[in-house]
C-alpha cells in the first residue's frame, strides 16, 4: 500500500515509521530482522531502506602500484525491501538515487521494484561521492532528484524510455521526497532551497520526509515556509535519538544540522556515553511529544543501524 494512503487512513493519529540500512557486504540478512523485529510492536505501517552508491577505494595491485576501484559497502536494497515485505507484511520504501545511474538503469530498477509489488519510492539526488567534493551526475543521469521524480512520474502514466509499444503497463508509485529544515548544505538560501522543494512537488512528489533535526522551532518554520509556498502534502518529521558524545560532532559535519545549545552542553558535560545516551533518548522523546500535538502525520526515526535506542522512544510514546 502507498505511503499517502497509510497517512490518510490514521485518520488523525501519528504513526510511527523507521529507515534501515541494508547490512554491509557479506553480512546475515538474519541481522538486520533482529534489528526490525523489536520495532514491529509500534506498527509501523511502513519501513524506509536507505541507497548506498559505489565509493572510491585504493587497494594494492598485485604489481605493487595503488589502484582505484569502486567499492558497494552495502547493496541490496531492492531485495531487502522485498525481504521485509514477505517477512514480516509490512510495506517498504526503497530509497532510490540519481548518482550513479542512467536513466535507463533507474528504470530498469523501478520494474524491478514495481514486479516485486513494492508501491512506494524516495526518490533522491544522492550525496556527492567523497572523493569529488560536488555532485557529479551519470553522463545519461539525472542531476537532480526533480528530473528522477519525473522520471517516475512518466512512468506512472505508463511512459517508458524508447517505448516500442502503445499498450504499455503503468506504475503506481508513491513518490517521496527529501525536505531539509536547516536547508540543504548546497543551497545559497531558505528561498532557493523551497522553491526547489515546489518544483519536486510540483513534478509528483507527495509527500516530505526531512533531514533530522534536534530544534522543534526549525521544523514549525520549514513547515510554515513550506505551506505558505504552496506545498500542500504531507511532511513527516525525520528524528533521531543522539546515544554517544562522539555524535556531537558527528552528526553536524555529516548532516549539515545544528544541535540546540541545551542539548549539546548536556551531553558534552555527561560522564559517559550511557548518561549521554540517557539525554539523548529523553530529548528525542520530548521532541516526538510535542510534535504529536502539533498533529505531524508520522514520526520517521533514523536507526543508522541500531534500532535499540528507538524502541526505547517508541516505547514511550506508542
Ligand atoms: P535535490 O532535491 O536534487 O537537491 C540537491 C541540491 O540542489 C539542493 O541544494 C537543492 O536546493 C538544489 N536543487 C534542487 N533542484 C535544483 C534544480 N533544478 N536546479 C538547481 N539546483 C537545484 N542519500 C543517499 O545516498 N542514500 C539514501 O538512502 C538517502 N536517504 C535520505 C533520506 C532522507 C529523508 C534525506 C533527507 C536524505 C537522504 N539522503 C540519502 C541524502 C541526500 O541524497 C542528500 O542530502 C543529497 O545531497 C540531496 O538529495 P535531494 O534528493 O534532497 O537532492
Amino acid at each position: 500500500m502507498k505511503v499517502t494512503e497509510h497517512l490518510s487512513r490514521a485518520e488523525g493519529k501519528t504513526l510511527f515509521s523507521f529507515e534501515v540500512l541494508p547490512p554491509k557486504k557479506g553480512e546475515n540478512i538474519q541481522t538486520l530482522f533482529s534489528n526490525i523485529e523489536p520495532l514491529l510492536e509500534f506498527k509501523p505501517p511502513f519501513i524506509d531502506v536507505t541507497y548506498h552508491r559505489e565509493e572510491y577505494v585504493y587497494r594494492q595491485h598485485p604489481n605493487g602500484l595503488l589502484e582505484k576501484k569502486t567499492v558497494r559497502r552495502r547493496p541490496g536494497t531492492v531485495g531487502i525491501c522485498a525481504a521485509i515485505k514477505n517477512r514480516f507484511d509490512v510495506d517498504t520504501v526503497p530509497h532510490l538515487i540519481c548518482g550513479g545511474f542512467s536513466k535507463e538503469e533507474t528504470e530498469n530498477a523501478l520494474i524491478d521494484l514495481h514486479f516485486l509489488g513494492i508501491d512506494n519510492v524516495l526518490a533522491l539526488r544522492g550525496d556527492p561521492i567523497k572523493s569529488e567534493g560536488r555532485f557529479v551526475p551519470e553522463p545519461d543521469g539525472h542531476s537532480y532528484a526533480c528530473d528522477l521524480i519525473g522520471q517516475i512520474s512518466d512512468l506512472n502514466k505508463g511512459e517508458y524510455l524508447d517505448q516500442e509499444q502503445d499498450d504499455t503497463w503503468a506504475t503506481g508509485f508513491c513518490i517521496g521526497t527529501a525536505g531539509y529544515p536547516e536547508k540543504h548544505f548546497e543551497s545559497p538560501n531558505y528561498g532557493a532551497d523551497l522553491r526547489y522543494l515546489k518544483h519536486k512537488v510540483d513534478r509528483g512528489a507527495e509527500y516530505i520526509v526531512t533531514q533530522m533535526f534536534f530544534d522543534n522551532e526549525q521544523f514549525f518554520a520549514f513547515e510554515r515556509r513550506c505551506r505558505q509556498a504552496g506545498i500542500t502534502v504531507p511532511i513527516i518529521p525525520g528524528l533521531k535519538p543522539l546515544t554517544t558524545k562522539s555524535q556531537l560532532t558527528m552528526l553536524p559535519r555529516s548532516f549539515y544540522l545544528n544541535l540546540p545549545e541545551e542539548l549539546a552542553d548536556a551531553v558534552h558535560l555527561a560522564p559517559d556515553n550511557a548518561a549521554a545516551r540517557q539525554i539523548g533518548l529523553e530529548w528525542c522523546i520530548n521532541q516526538s511529544r510535542e510534535l504529536m500535538a502539533h498533529g505531524v502525520p508520522c514520526l520517521h526515526y533514523y536507526s543508522m543501524g541500531k534500532s535499540d535506542s528507538i524502541r526505547q522512544v517508541a516505547a514511550a510514546l506508542f
